[in-house]
C-alpha cells in the first residue's frame, strides 16, 4: 500500500477544530527519532531522521500533504469543567495508513500557540518530551495500549516555566486524539447533529464492528466503557500512574495518552500520587477505577441526546452500561494479574490470592516491578526467589503456599511456569530516578542515557541489570508536573 496522508477528521466541519500553522524555531537538532515506527506509518525515507524531518518535526516547513490542526474539546480538570481547552500547543499533521492499513494521527506537541493556548506559550520543554517519548514507548513495548513517539527535536530556544529550560517538540502517534472531552465539547458547543456526527466518525474509525448494532451509541458507551476498563487494569498491573485522568486526557479509543504528570510506583503503595498539583489525590493509584468510570458518565451525558429522545429513557439506557464498569473493570484486573500469577482459566475466586499479595506488598513496602520478576524467575519450588525481599518473609510464605496450591491444580510444571511469567512481569519500569537522571544528562548535552532506555525499551521483558536497578534509599517523595 502506499503512502497516503490524509485528515479525515476535518470532515466533521469547523466545529471541531482551527487550522494554525506551527509557530517556527531558531534552531531545532535531534533528541530521538523512532526509525521502527516510521517503517509502520510508512513515513516517507526522505522526512525520517534527515535535514528535511528536522524541518518538519519541529514545525518549521509542511510538507504539502500535512493540514496543522488544532483540536477543539471541553474538559473536566479535577472534577470542574473547563467548556474550552482545546489544543493549546499540539498541531494535529494529518493521518498516515500504516503498514497493514490502521489509521494513525500524527501530531506536534509543542509547536506553537494556538486559539485554545489561553495563558499558555504553546511550547513544551525538553524534560517532559523526552519523558513522554521514553515512558510511552516502554509502555507500546510491553502492549500497553497507547499513543507513540515518532520524533524528539530541540528548538534551539529558552521557554520559561519555573527556570529557564530549553524547548522541545514531540511528534506523537496515536490511534486518534478524540477524548470524552471531544463528546463534551460537540454536545457544550454544537448540536444534536454535531454529536452524531462525531459519534458516527469514532464508530467507524476505531469500533466498525458496532456499526450495525440495533443501538450504535448505546454500542458505542459500551465499547468505550469495555475499552477504559481494559486500559485501566494493564495500567494497574504495571504500576502506573497516569496522574492526570481528566475527560480531555482520556481518549475514546482506549489507548493512554497525555504522559504530562505520570509515574511508575517503585515500593507498593496503593494510595501513589505523585503530581504535585493533585494535593487531594484524586488521581492516586487506587483512584484510578472509579474515575474511569466518572469519566465515563460525562461521556454519558453528552451521549444522551442520540440513547433516546426521551430523557428519562435515554438515562436509564445510559446508567446500564455505567453500572456495568464495576464488573467490566473487575474482570479486566483478574484477567491481568491472575497472567502475573500464572493462573490459568482465571475464576473470582482467585480476587482474595490478588488482593491478599498487594496487601503484603504494600505492608513490606516491597518494589512492585522486582516482586513480580522474583516471582517468574525459575526455581525448584517457584517464587522461592522473591521470597528474600520480605523482611517477615513468614507472611510471604503462607501466601506462597495458597499460589503453589492453586498452581498444583492445573498441574503447571516451575519451568513452563517461569517462561509464562517472565513474559508478563517486564524485566524493568522506566524508573523515576532514572527518568530525572536522563532528562538531566539531557540538559548537560548528553543524549547517551536517553537513547540507552529507548534501546532497551524495544525488550521490556529482557533482564537488564541496570535498568532493573532500584532507586537509591535517598529518592523519596517524587513529584510530577503537569502542563510543562
Ligand atoms: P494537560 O493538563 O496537559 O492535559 O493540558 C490541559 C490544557 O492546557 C490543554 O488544553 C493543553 O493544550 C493546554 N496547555 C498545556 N500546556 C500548554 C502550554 N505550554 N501552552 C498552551 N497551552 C497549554
Ligand atoms: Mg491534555
Ligand atoms: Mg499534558
Amino acid at each position: 500500500m502506499p503512502f497516503t496522508a490524509e485528515l479525515t477528521y476535518r470532515t466533521l466541519g469547523p466545529l471541531f477544530y482551527q487550522t494554525v500553522a506551527p509557530t517556527p524555531v531558531a534552531a531545532p537538532d535531534w533528541l530521538l527519532f523512532n526509525d521502527a515506527l516510521a517503517t509502520l506509518l510508512q513515513w516517507p525515507e526522505d522526512a525520517r531522521q534527515t535535514p528535511l524531518g528536522l524541518q518538519y518535526f519541529c514545525g518549521n516547513q509542511l510538507a504539502p500533504w500535512m493540514q496543522p490542526t488544532a483540536l477543539a474539546y471541553t474538559g473536566h480538570q479535577f472534577g470542574s469543567l473547563a467548556p474550552r481547552l482545546g489544543d493549546g500547543r499540539a498541531l494535529l499533521l494529518t493521518e498516515v495508513l500504516s503498514l497493514s492499513g490502521k489509521r494513525f494521527d500524527v501530531q506536534l506537541k509543542g509547536a506553537g500557540p494556538t486559539p485554545f493556548s489561553r495563558r499558555g506559550d504553546g511550547r513544551a520543554a525538553l524534560g517532559p518530551v523526552l519523558r513522554e517519548y521514553l515512558i510511552s514507548e516502554w509502555m507500546a513495548a510491553v502492549g500497553v495500549r497507547t499513543s507513540r513517539a515518532l520524533a524528539a527535536v530541540t528548538t534551539g530556544e529558552t521557554i520559561y516555566r519555573d527556570t529557564r529550560v530549553p524547548g522541545a517538540v514531540l511528534t506523537r502517534v496515536a490511534a486518534s486524539h478524540i477524548r470524552i472531552g471531544t463528546f463534551q465539547y460537540a454536545s457544550v458547543h454544537g448540536s444534536s447533529a454535531d454529536v452524531k456526527a462525531l459519534a458516527d466518525y469514532v464508530i467507524t474509525r476505531h469500533y466498525p464492528e458496532i456499526r450495525d448494532d440495533a443501538q450504535p451509541y448505546l454500542a458505542l458507551l459500551r465499547a468505550v466503557a469495555t475499552a477504559q476498563a481494559d486500559l485501566i487494569a494493564h495500567w494497574m498491573s504495571l504500576g502506573f500512574v497516569h496522574g492526570v485522568m481528566n475527560t480531555d486526557n482520556m481518549t475514546v479509543s482506549g489507548e493512554t495518552i497525555d504522559y504530562g504528570p505520570c509515574a511508575f510506583i517503585d515500593a507498593f503503595d496503593p494510595s501513589a500520587c505523585f503530581s504535585s498539583i493533585d494535593s487531594q489525590g484524586r488521581y492516586a493509584y487506587r483512584n484510578q477505577p472509579p474515575i474511569a468510570q466518572w469519566n465515563l458518565a460525562r461521556l454519558a451525558e453528552s451521549l444522551l441526546v442520540l440513547l433516546h429522545e426521551d430523557e428519562q429513557q435515554a438515562i436509564a439506557a445510559a446508567m446500564t452500561v455505567l453500572n456495568d464498569f464495576p464488573a467490566l473493570y473487575q474482570a479486566a484486573r483478574l484477567n491481568r494479574f491472575a497472567a502475573k500469577l500464572g493462573l490459568p482459566s482465571p475464576v473470582e475466586s482467585d480476587l482474595p490470592l490478588i488482593d491478599d499479595l498487594l496487601t503484603l506488598l504494600s505492608q513490606q513496602q516491597i518494589d512492585f516491578t522486582l516482586f513480580f520478576r522474583e516471582l517468574s524467575r525459575p526455581a525448584n519450588i517457584p517464587g522461592a526467589l522473591a521470597s528474600s525481599l520480605f523482611a517477615e518473609p513468614a507472611a510471604f510464605s503462607a501466601w506462597q503456599q495458597r499460589w503453589l496450591q492453586r498452581l498444583a491444580a492445573v498441574a503447571l510444571d516451575p519451568v513452563a511456569l517461569s517462561q509464562q511469567l517472565l513474559q508478563v512481569n517486564p524485566a524493568f519500569i522506566p524508573r523515576n530516578f532514572r527518568i530525572e537522571q536522563i532528562i538531566e544528562s539531557a540538559l548537560n548535552g548528553d543524549l547517551g542515557p536517553a537513547k540507552a532506555l529507548a534501546k532497551a525499551s524495544l525488550t521490556p521483558f529482557d533482564d537488564d541489570v541496570y535498568w532493573a536497578e532500584l532507586p537509591p534509599a535517598s529518592f523519596c517523595n517524587y513529584q510530577t508536573f503537569c502542563g510543562t
